[in-house]
């Protein structure tokens, strides 16, 4: 699990020379409070650091321009305590390249309606100064995030905590690397797409290696290494009887502990942190990773099948923004429909690489044939995904531009059992309902692959996607399908 607090974003109030010594002391006393209560605050995970208070166009410059070079500083929070004229903001705010959160808070929530005089009015200025900051950014067509209310207010905590879970994983896009393990499906649309475009606009690379360079990693995995990692899995998961130490399929165990030990150290040397596989390149290799993909998963590793780099990315950096969070994110795709009128639902699954991070509860070693690949019997784990709200997320390229797809879902208790259904199961009921839910998706151009997520909502994916200025599209429970057809019509205009 990433640890947050390697991470810093910077608290920088604005004023100006204007008020004298006495008040500017008060503006950065008061800032530090604010920083130091932000800091200390178990809603927010990443530090804060307080800076002195900036005065002019040359502070403005000097400090945007530290903060986009500073080691580990993802992003910077702004506030104005008094007037600051935002001429002096302009050379600054060009010059950053880090995401920005606009504070818009008082020092003192209440009114002081009995010692409230010109000394207090000249001091907090917020009300009126903050909307001359926001204004110069809307003129300069800045994408940023506003929050509104008291610094102690618990929603206000948690915008921030979002903003700054979604400022690191940005910050983590600038150096990410994906590796595919050869191309991604042959004929398959929508898990293709232009990679120089996605490094330009998101920073992460992607490359392709030959499978046969991760097999000689493979290869090399010493018995005594795969010996304990089968441990490993005996000790969390439950095995089926011909897995366990004298069953018969014990050999396809020690095999698929090789692949992901080989898995790891390749991802590990080559600092990669996510993956495409196809099975239909899988030259050399004896199983389809399941379990291997799986556990890296778990691990923190973005995975796509069929070669999806963008959703192996996506699933990456969305466990970036979860670190630490309750519930777990995969990859997902939509398997197959129940069309009960009286009970509409979409089985969630894939053919083995579900992140056991959304399970209820038991999770189940297993091995079963494989209908596609022409390889030997894949291990994989077997559960069902926990109920509650989730998100299914969608990164597509649509030629000219990539648009962040989001439907919220509400995932049901598995109940009935598959007997028959070796693989790893979520149910789940998009909003606003089933016909409007997949027609809106549908008509958005979402893939068959998503990230699931238990933790994050639309209000990360939101922020990530006006961080990285691309289409956002959410289909939720407001969502009408006139309403959504004519919003993709005037996006197609807004990014020509
Ligand atoms: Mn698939």
């Amino acid at each position: 699990m990433l640890d947050l607090k390697q991470f810093e974003v910077w608290f920088v109030t604005g004023s100006q020379h204007l008020y004298g010594e006495e008040t500017l002391r008060q503006v950065d006393e008061h800032s530090k409070i604010i920083a130091d209560f932000f800091n200390n605050s178990p809603q927010i995970p990443v530090k804060v650091v307080f800076k002195p208070v900036v005065k002019t166009p040359e502070e403005i410059l000097q400090i945007c321009r530290e903060a986009n070079v500073a080691p580990n500083c993802v992003g910077i929070i702004t506030w104005m305590h008094t007037f600051s004229p935002a001429k002096m903001w302009i050379r600054g705010l060009t010059a950053l390249q880090i995401p920005l959160l606009h504070l818009h808070t008082q020092f003192n929530r209440d009114i002081p309606y009995s010692e409230i005089d010109m000394d207090f009015m000249n001091l907090n200025q917020s009300a009126h100064g903050d909307r001359e900051f926001g204004h110069i950014m809307t003129k300069m067509r800045m994408n940023r995030k506003v929050v509104v209310g008291h610094w102690q207010a618990i929603l206000v905590l948690e915008q921030i905590n979002v903003w700054t879970r979604v400022s690191v994983a940005k910050y983590k896009m600038q150096t990410m690397k994906v590796v595919r393990f050869g191309d991604n499906m042959r004929q398959v649309a929508v898990t293709d797409g232009d990679k120089v475009s996605a490094e330009m606009k998101f920073g992460f690379s992607v490359n392709t290696h030959a499978v046969g360079d991760l097999v000689q990693v493979i290869n090399q995995i010493s018995d005594a290494e795969i010996g304990k990692l089968m441990q490993e899995y005996e000790d969390t998961y439950t095995l089926m009887p011909s897995l366990t130490k004298y069953g018969e399929k014990r050999s396809s165990l020690f095999e698929a502990a090789r692949i992901e030990l080989g898995l790891k150290a390749f991802l590990e040397d080559g600092g990669y942190s996510a993956y495409t596989n196809t099975f239909e390149d899988l030259h050399g290799m004896r199983q389809l990773p399941g379990i291997g993909s799986q556990r890296m998963m778990a691990a923190g590793y973005g995975y796509g099948g069929e070669g999806d780099w963008k959703t192996s990315a996506m699933v990456h950096i969305m466990k970036v923004m979860a670190s630490g969070m309750k519930g777990g994110i995969s990859f997902m795709e939509d398997y197959t429909y129940h069309f009960d009128p009286a009970n509409p639902m979409v089985l969630g699954s894939h053919m083995l690489e579900i992140c056991p991070t959304i399970a209820a509860n038991q999770v189940n070693c297993e091995v079963h044939p494989l209908g596609i690949g022409g390889k030997e019997d894949p291990v994989r784990l077997v559960f069902n995904a926990a109920a509650g709200p989730a998100l299914n997320v969608s990164l597509v390229d649509l030629g000219n531009r990539f648009r962040l797809i989001v439907n919220e879902v509400e995932a049901i208790e598995v109940t009935e059992s598959f007997p028959k259904l070796p693989t790893a199961r979520a149910l789940w009921k998009p909003q606003p309902s089933m016909e409007v839910g997949l027609q809106a998706w549908i008509l958005a151009g979402g893939a068959h692959h998503t990230v699931y997520s238990q933790n994050l909502t639309t209000e990360y994916i939101e922020d990530l996607a006006e961080m990285l200025d691309i289409e956002l599209v959410v289909i939720d429970k407001d969502t009408k399908i006139r309403g959504l057809k004519n919003e993709l019509r005037l996006n197609e205009f807004f990014y020509k």
